[in-house]
């Protein structure tokens, strides 16, 4: 290792959505900046784009979207009247488009790493404990065996997080997978089970009971969904039952092992405790999907005086500011939902503090979307936070089946539920259930963002027809006026 430090403003470590989005906004600031990702693809090829693009958000909304089509073409074409046959599912076609995307994807951050002059730094990075506040140091171990060793006067970590591992169902990447080996199944299992009905769960078991896996999942908790605002929890679980997801609440996985069975194929043997007692059964896949956890292990050369929340979150304030100057953490590694969007949005707010200007996140409005048909998605607060702040709240719904468009559409479940204050109008929360939740949220958002009382959006003009205008109706019905739904004047 050469002795000598290159020297930046800014070293960030992880290049997720987090570390990318930091990293670009540095240099766009004129910070000279290094990034450092030690992911490498299948073909040991270093990636930009961490969890996000690689093995989460987008491979699973690729799968989501190809399923569906499949789904759709098989299941719902006559209901338009055009019949189709010979209808095949090419499972490899589907992973290969899979990978095209994440490689489109992930070159397209490296183009802008090249475009904004940023340093990629492809290796391992760990922080040396010192207490030159100017010179924090970093060293890389390089894929390429050599160490590089960096100084900055600010350090971003943007380490993300992992799979929560249960020791006793130890995933072996063949039949006991997480949610990466649930991304590249080379055949669709006839029995697929999945411990945890999160929002991992939900999505990867909707990607392959739509190609024809018999799909059973269990969930420690009696309360499906609990995130989410009671109403839509609810409803989304009879809508995914009747899909065919055999959700089973209050289950607990004692075990899970796999047995070689008579026809040399693997099968899964899972042993697990609901209100009857002991059950057990057996599938070709299990997933598991418990949550997923800070990666802050082999982070540090040396002991660290960093402060760590429970969970070994790294300790931060609203500002993303660790409890040693200079060093930041964002994204998956610090408290907070782990979203990319909620990641990406403090590493801007980072990469201009430390440029010297203001910026703020407002984390009461973080969407949250799940992509199952319907959507799921949510901004603000849920009823029952409202109820347990004890806040007086209103509430106005809309079920989309009063909707023209979701009717032309011939996609009519779900609704809209907008909770207002009771006494200012100010909207509190908006919940979705219904196909394209996903770009409707947006809109709550903005509102809420802006302050908009329910009234605001009902004097708003929403195209006509559109499934935004439930939202229009959901914010009249608030005060007792939607016009599409029989509603008894407040
Ligand atoms: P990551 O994306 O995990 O990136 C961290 C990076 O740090 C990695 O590239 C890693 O290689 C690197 N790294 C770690 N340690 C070191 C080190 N010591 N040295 C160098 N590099 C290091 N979120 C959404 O908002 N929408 C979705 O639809 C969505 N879908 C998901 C689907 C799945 C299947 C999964 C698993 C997650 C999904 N998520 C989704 C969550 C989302 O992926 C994460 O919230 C997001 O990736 C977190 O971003 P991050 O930058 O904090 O960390
Ligand atoms: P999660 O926290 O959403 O769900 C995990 C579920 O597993 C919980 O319902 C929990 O009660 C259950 N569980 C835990 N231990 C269990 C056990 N032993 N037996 C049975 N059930 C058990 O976690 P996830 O689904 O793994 O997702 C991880 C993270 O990734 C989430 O925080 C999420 O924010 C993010 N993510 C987001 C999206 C999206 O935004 N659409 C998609 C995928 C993942």
């Amino acid at each position: 290792m050469s002795s000598e430090f290159e020297q930046f403003d800014v070293v960030i470590i992880g290049a997720g959505p987090a570390g990318y989005v930091a990293a670009i906004r540095c240099a766009q600031l004129g910070l000279n900046t290094a990034c450092i990702d030690k992911w490498l693809d299948e073909e040991q090829q270093p990636r930009l784009g961490g969890t996000c693009l690689n093995v989460g958000c987008i491979p699973s909304k690729a799968l989501l979207e190809s399923s569906h089509v499949y789904a759709q073409s098989s299941q719902h074409l006559s209901m338009h009247g055009i019949e189709a046959s010979g209808l095949s599912l090419n499972l490899q076609q589907m992973m290969e488009r899979k990978n095209k995307v994440v490689k489109t994807l992930t070159s397209g951050i490296e183009a802008l790493f090249k475009s904004n002059k940023i340093t990629w730094i492809q290796g391992e990075a760990r922080i040396k404990n010192n207490q030159d506040l100017l010179n924090k140091q970093v060293i890389v171990h390089q894929h390429n065996k050599q160490s590089v060793k960096l100084k900055a006067s600010s350090i971003i970590i943007a380490t993300g997080s992992s799979p929560v591992n249960i020791p006793v169902a130890p995933v072996d990447n063949d039949s006991i997978v997480d949610s990466t080996g649930a991304l590249s199944f080379s055949e669709v299992p006839q029995k697929l089970g999945i411990i945890g009905a999160g929002v991992i769960g939900l999505e990867l078991g909707s990607v392959w009971s739509r190609l024809g896996s018999e799909v059973t999942i269990f969930e420690a908790q009696d309360n499906f969904l609990s995130i989410a605002d009671t109403l839509i929890a609810r409803e989304s679980l009879k809508i995914y039952l009747k899909q065919g997801l055999d959700i089973q609440l209050n289950t607990r996985l004692l075990e899970a092992h796999t047995v070689d069975s008579e026809n040399r194929k693997k099968t899964v043997q899972v042993n697990y405790q609901n209100q009857d007692g002991k059950q057990s059964a057996q599938f070709d896949k299990l997933i598991i999907a418990v949550g997923r956890s800070p990666n802050t292990s082999d982070l540090f050369e040396d002991e660290t005086e960093l402060e760590f929340d429970e969970g070994r979150f790294i300790h931060v304030n609203q500002h993303c500011e660790t409890s040693l100057p200079g060093i930041y953490a964002i994204g998956d590694i610090v408290r907070g939902p782990m979203l990319a969007h909620k990641g990406s949005e403090e590493g801007l707010m980072v990469a201009e503090r430390i440029a010297g200007k203001f910026r703020e996140v407002n984390y009461d409005l973080i969407p949250s979307v799940i992509y199952t048909h319907p959507e799921i998605a949510w901004a603000g607060k849920t009823e029952q936070e409202l109820k347990t702040a004890g806040i007086d709240y209103q509430i106005g719904t809309f079920p989309f089946v009063a909707s023209g468009r979701a009717q032309a559409v011939g996609e009519t479940s779900g609704m809209i539920k907008v909770l207002a204050d009771a006494r200012t109008d100010r909207i509190l929360g908006v919940h979705i259930l219904g196909n394209n939740a996903s770009e409707i949220i947006a809109q709550a958002v903005i509102a809420m963002e802006m302050g908009a009382s329910s009234e605001d959006i009902a004097l708003s003009v929403f195209a006509h027809p559109t499934l935004s205008e439930s939202f229009h109706e959901a914010a009249l019905a608030v005060s007792g006026n939607a016009l599409h739904i029989m509603q008894k004047r407040k």
